[in-house]
């Protein structure tokens, strides 16, 4: 029996589709979490980058307040030489003399004291007060530095702290003082506190955990706003290596990992003018990228959701097409079947017989058709009743199917009490052999309760070969003039037309 073969096609198609819908819909998700992973990563870079321009923007304006401050205290320095230098006011009163000195030292902001000194690094001038305070200097480098050497340009110190004030950090800029032969005279020098710096950082606004340092280039931490501990000024960084290589670099911005917070920092670094001052703002990673990650948990919650969703329509569609699919199959088998025998209808065997037949044609193959009709199948009825008559029916079609096997083959039921089978690719001689069989065995089945008779078939053959020059009604006549024979010839037997 191959009912089937009449909607074999189907399964492929639906599963194409399927395989199709199921192809699409994941493309789909792929392209829209591709997307969204690009946007997503350029937003981040975006955000990284405009922290760095704005770190860049604010290292830039503390290192042009420095160098205009810087100029101030060599203009200070150069006054106060000039000052020193001039005959006229050895003679006046120290008050005046202090006055004329210290003339331009007043516009620099958060200055120390500026002090002059003699050729033995007494302090013989002294910005705080009219009687220069006791003093001497001389041990220190900026004094050495200048007594041996006679370059006039102005001398930045290292940072050191303050003698008066412990925890008070300061620089000092200085000028040799020459006489008219280049002979050593002294020191003018003038000392920049650097808490000038905690000033100029309190006015920029910066994250709660990023920081704006100032560090030497020793690694000392100058000052640091806002201040993440107090303990931490004046400590000592040079062997942190986010540090060398901010030395090592001079000027530009890294993401590293902060070995005191133990988070991802963006440092952005540079040298203060020419001053062993480098100025570090570092932005801590989580809070520049905190409104990125807001956005990126909302986008990609959305974006997930989405394609969730998408994949659930895209089940329940294939779900649908499944369902339709087995319904659509199932109907057709319903058409296609005879309800009492399961073998195929009448119908089926129309389509198939006229598919075998022109198939014949094509290949020359020969093509034989068995016309089967119960004997004296009504007397039967009529005494078994119909529910028995049935009964037979569907045993006789059982042996019928048992007998036909091959997939091109067909067996069908005719009408009524009559069966037909389409034998292709098979000679009368195979015909009748397989007729032959199928009768013995309807005649060898168990007799039905209470009769005296068995079910027997007659079985006529029609055979379409090269040589026979007929057409498929033909055919199909030819069978039904041999079933005739058969029962003409006495029932229960095979005649091959
Ligand atoms: P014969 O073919 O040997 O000449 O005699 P017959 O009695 O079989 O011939 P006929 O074609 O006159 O009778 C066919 C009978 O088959 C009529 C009907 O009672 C019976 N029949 C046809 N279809 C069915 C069916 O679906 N179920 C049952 N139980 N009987 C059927
Ligand atoms: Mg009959
Ligand atoms: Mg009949």
């Amino acid at each position: 029996m191959s009912v089937s073969r009449a909607t074999s096609h189907h399964p492929i198609l639906s599963t194409r589709s399927e395989r199709l819908l199921v192809l699409g819909s994941l493309l789909l998700v792929i392209a829209i979490l591709s997307i969204v992973a690009f946007l997503l990563i350029r937003e981040r870079a975006n955000a990284e980058q405009s922290a760095t321009r704005a770190a860049t923007n604010i290292v830039q304006l503390i290192d042009a307040d420095v160098l205009r401050n810087i100029e101030l205290y060599d203009l200070s320095l150069l006054g106060l030489i000039a000052a020193s230098q001039r005959e006229d006011l050895k003679s006046v009163s120290p008050a005046i003399r202090h006055l004329a000195l210290f003339d331009r030292a007043t516009a620099a902001p958060y200055k120390g004291d500026i002090l002059l000194l003699d050729n033995k690094g007494d302090v013989i001038a002294d910005s705080a007060s009219v009687e220069p305070r006791k003093g001497n200097f001389a041990d220190r480098e900026y004094f050495q530095s200048h007594m041996t050497n006679r370059d006039p340009s102005m001398h930045i110190s290292r940072p050191f702290r303050s003698r008066q004030a412990e925890h008070e950090w300061r620089i000092s800029f200085s000028r040799r003082v020459s006489g008219s032969q280049g002979e050593f005279l002294g020191v003018a020098e003038a000392a920049m506190r650097l808490s000038y710096f905690d000033q100029l950082f309190n006015s920029l606004s910066i994250g709660r955990d990023s920081s704006v340092n100032l560090i030497s280039s020793d690694g000392i931490l100058l000052a640091q706003e806002p201040r993440l501990a107090e303990e931490l000024i004046g400590k000592d960084f040079s062997n942190r290596p986010n540090f060398q290589r901010i030395v090592k670099e001079g000027n530009g911005s890294f993401t590293g990992i902060s070995s005191r917070h133990k988070d991802k920092r963006l440092y952005t670094f540079s040298k203060v003018g020419n001053l062993p001052l480098i100025v570090i703002v570092a932005l801590s990673s989580d809070e520049v990228l905190s409104s990125w990650k807001r956005t990126a948990v909302v986008v990609s919650v959305a974006t997930i959701a989405l394609c969730v969703s998408l994949l659930w329509l895209t089940w329940l569609l294939c779900r649908e097409l499944r369902l339709r699919y087995h319904a659509e199959q199932e109907l057709a088998q319903l058409a296609a079947t005879d309800a009492l025998t399961g073998l195929a209808n009448r119908r089926t065997l129309d389509q198939v017989l006229r598919h075998e037949w022109f198939r014949a044609q094509r290949s020359g193959q020969p093509l034989s058709l068995l016309m089967i009709d119960a004997d004296h199948f009504k007397a039967f009825n009529d005494r078994h009743g119909h529910q028995s008559g049935d009964d037979a029916l569907r045993s006789v079609a059982k042996v019928i199917s048992a007998n036909v096997r091959r997939p091109a083959d067909l067996a069908a039921r005719y009408g009524g009490e009559e069966f037909s089978v389409i034998l292709a690719e098979t000679d009368s001689q195979g015909a009748q052999q397989i007729a032959e069989h199928i009768r013995a065995t309807v005649e060898q089945l168990p007799l039905v309760a209470g009769a005296e008779s068995r079910i027997t078939v007659s079985i006529g053959i029609s055979t379409w070969t090269t040589s026979a020059e007929i057409g498929l009604e033909q055919l199909l006549f030819a069978a039904d003039k041999a079933l005739y024979q058969a029962k003409e010839a006495g029932r229960n037997r095979v005649v091959a037309g």
